[in-house]
């Protein structure tokens, strides 16, 4: 079977959030299930693989391997997906969406620990034009979430937990509609099948507490709005002191002279027509400072001229686009006595040159006569 990309298989961009991933993961799990599909062979391997696709991206840990060294990387990390099973691939499904076909595949669940905030930080941050350019280092403050230490991270007193009066301890419910019987998590314990007996006071039953923390981040030359950039444990920590990591969104701001399209870079060079008509060498704004831009004679109006390399370096390969200058000519908004008069003389210099649409309408002239006469 040929090798295909975990997104692809979801449908999902390589910057997909997790909720985008569990929605697309959810979409398509639901089509091929096999309850849905008896017999057909074809729909319970894609089932198959959309549940390895899931869990490896569904775990940003996984994720983060996957992203950088793909499937051998998963491998040799032991990461790998090793479900092969109907019945472990149900697991996982049932796990994520309760028995909703009510085939009755799943077990139930144990009684899992439950952590009250996710491991991982998800910020924005914005980036001036420049510093999106060139790259730059960022003092970044975070709240970093640990467990409560007087509850340890359960929100009870003590600890103090009581089976859950919602679902009696089992985590999960199940509910009917029609013909179908969905299987959930518990509301009121979101699965664990405890709930608290008192608040602890400490946190007031939060379960965690907030250190600040700051962070310095190395941004590389290159980012653009939308790019994502982890940065590995430098998230909340969980009770044994292991770490998520953070994930920084980007939004950089517009420059008032250059306007960025991709790595490539664009300019307006305001040139009076003179100089268009006459040529000059101007200088003009780039990334390396000033630069020659060569004007022929006879530049005409919006005409580009491509600076190959003197654009942003790619974020990934460090390859950079092109600087892109284009012409705009501007022309007097008034003439004096004197002007008007070396500006008639110019004209008169070139002759029959000067007055182009005599000669291209002449015909367009006679034509029209004779359709008013009715020839
Ligand atoms: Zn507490
Ligand atoms: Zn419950």
């Amino acid at each position: 079977m040929q090798e295909m990309d975990y997104y692809e298989i979801l449908q999902v961009s390589k910057t997909a959030t997790a909720t985008e991933i569990k929605k697309a993961y959810r979409k398509l799990a639901i089509k091929y299930h096999p309850d849905k599909n008896p017999g057909d062979k074809e729909a319970e391997e894609k089932f198959k693989i959309i549940n390895e696709a899931y869990g490896v991206l569904s775990d940003e840990e996984k994720r983060a391997i996957y992203d950088r060294y793909g499937k051998e990387g998963l491998d040799r990390n032991g990461a790998g997906f090793n479900a092969q099973s109907m019945d472990d691939v149900m697991d996982i499904f049932n796990s994520m969406f309760g028995d909703i076909f009510g085939g009755g595949r799943g077990r139930r669940r144990e009684a899992r620990e439950y952590q009250k905030y996710p491991m991982d930080i998800e910020i924005e941050l914005n980036l001036d034009f420049n510093e999106a350019v060139f790259g730059c280092k960022k003092d970044i403050e975070l709240d970093i979430k640990k467990p409560c230490e007087s509850c340890k991270g359960s929100g009870a007193e003590d600890g103090k937990m009581k089976t859950c009066d919602y679902c009696g301890g089992e985590g999960r419910i199940v509910m009917r509609q029609g013909f179908m019987t969905f299987a959930q998590d518990c509301p009121k314990c979101h699965g664990s099948g405890e709930i608290i007996e008192t608040k602890c006071k400490e946190c007031n039953a939060k379960g965690y507490s907030v250190e600040k923390e700051t962070v310095t981040v190395d941004i590389p030359a290159g980012i653009d709005t939308g790019n994502r950039l982890r940065v590995p444990a430098k998230g909340n920590r969980d009770k044994y002191d292991r770490r998520g990591d953070l994930y920084i969104y980007f939004y950089v701001e517009e420059d008032e002279h250059f306007v960025r399209e991709g790595n490539d870079l664009y300019i307006e060079v305001p040139v009076f027509f003179t100089q268009c008509i006459l040529g000059e060498t101007i200088k003009i704004p780039s990334m390396e400072g000033e630069i020659d831009l060569e004007l022929k004679a006879g530049t005409r109006d919006r005409e580009q001229f491509v600076f190959r390399g003197k654009g942003v370096p790619d974020v990934h390969s460090g390859k950079r686009g092109n600087l892109i200058a284009q012409i705009k000519m501007k022309l007097p908004q008034k003439l004096n006595e004197e002007q008007k008069k070396l500006l008639e003389k110019l004209q008169e210099s070139f002759g029959v040159e000067s007055h182009p649409h005599k000669n291209s309408f002449e015909s367009a002239f006679e034509k029209i006569k004779g359709w008013l006469k009715g020839d």
